[in-house]
């Protein structure tokens, strides 16, 4: 079987190993693959693997040799599914692989916001502590975490695992979700979005984009918030509309904000967070320590693995 894999790089920038789909078949990596290069590097490959790369109708169309598309991630949104579906194509994801790193992510940016850790050492190695006045200083207001009450909302795998972290900080969780469950009900209180949104010192976003929550952080939304309130998303980016996100921020009625996600990726020079004030971004890689990509790439394996058995597993488009 000959296997192309797309835009391999992100997955595996050369601290893992391929071997695993090397083992099923001819295999040819590509680190990226720019649109119009897709149907060539296809070609009459039968097993397509891409994380990011677009397989759109006519890229089926032209490439009808393909039997199996793997997908390096969970969102499959980069597959026309319905044309594959017609074509009785099977679409394989990653349904779960990096909850724990995530929601380590969503509470390291909360830690980052609180303590600015970074900024203090590059303080310290420009000299500041040297002249220092006093035995010591810090540039930013620090704030203690225990008590204060976290609002997360989405609370499945990912939210939950934040909540797990948070209540051993001593925090408060809150959580909105469309559906409850028991083992959320021993991490943290389900309360409907407003009061959420009214109680919460930190809110923290895990729910998927979907129709009905793009924007859901928005003017409206943030009015309701408290006064200094603390946001951060590891989700989606299109979760927040980003200008009024940033004028909150201006205006101080959001106190910080740390997001992983923007709405355009990579990021656009134009976005409005890029000059917003107490604003981290960082470049969508809570998903990405090492032993979080190994998974993916185990799980890749055996989802092709399994298709040429017969058994294919994990399909999104049945
Ligand atoms: P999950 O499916 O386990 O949990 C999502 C939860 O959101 C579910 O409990 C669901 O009921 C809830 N939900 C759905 N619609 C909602 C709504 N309208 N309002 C409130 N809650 C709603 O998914 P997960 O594994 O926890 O992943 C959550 C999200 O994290 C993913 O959708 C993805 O966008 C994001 N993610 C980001 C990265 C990253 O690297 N930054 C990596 C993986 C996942």
């Amino acid at each position: 079987m000959k296997i192309v894999i797309l835009d391999g790089y992100t997955e595996n920038p050369g601290d893992l190993s391929w071997a695993g789909f090397e083992a099923l078949g001819k295999l040819t990596v590509h680190d990226r693959t720019p649109a119009d290069k897709i149907v060539e590097r296809i070609g009459d490959a039968e097993a397509v693997i891409t994380n990011k790369t677009p397989i759109t109708a006519e890229t089926l169309a032209a490439c009808p040799n393909i039997k199996y598309i793997g997908v390096l991630a969970t969102g499959y949104n980069v597959v026309d599914s319905a044309a594959a579906k017609e074509r009785g194509i099977p679409i394989c994801n990653i349904p779960t692989y990096g909850t724990e790193a995530v929601a380590q992510f969503a509470i390291a940016l909360l830690l980052e916001i609180c303590h600015h850790i970074g900024a203090h050492s590059e303080a310290v190695r420009s000299g500041s502590w040297e002249t220092s006045e006093d035995w010591c200083f810090w540039d930013y207001p620090l704030i203690e975490l225990a008590n204060k009450t976290i609002g997360i909302i989405g609370f499945g795998r990912i939210g939950q695992a934040t909540g797990r972290i948070a209540k051993v900080l001593g925090m408060n969780v809150l959580a909105y979700d469309e559906h409850q469950s028991n083992e959320g009900q021993t991490i943290g209180q389900y309360v409907p979005l407003d009061e959420l949104l009214a109680k919460s010192d930190v809110i923290s976003l895990h729910c998927p984009l979907f129709p009905s929550t793009q924007g859901i952080i928005n003017r409206e939304s943030i009015a309701k918030m408290k006064d200094g309130v603390i946001i951060i998303n590891t989700s989606r980016g299109p979760l927040i509309v980003e200008q009024d996100l940033a004028d909150a921020l201006n205006s101080g009625k959001v106190y910080a904000a740390a997001v992983d996600v923007v709405s355009k990726e990579p990021i656009e020079s134009v976005n409005p967070l890029l000059k917003a004030k107490n604003c981290i971004i960082t470049p969508h890689i809570a998903w990405a320590p090492k032993e979080s990509r190994a998974r993916l790439m185990d799980i890749a394996v055996n989802n092709l693995r399994a298709f040429i058995d017969g058994n294919p597993t994990n399909v999104v488009n049945r």
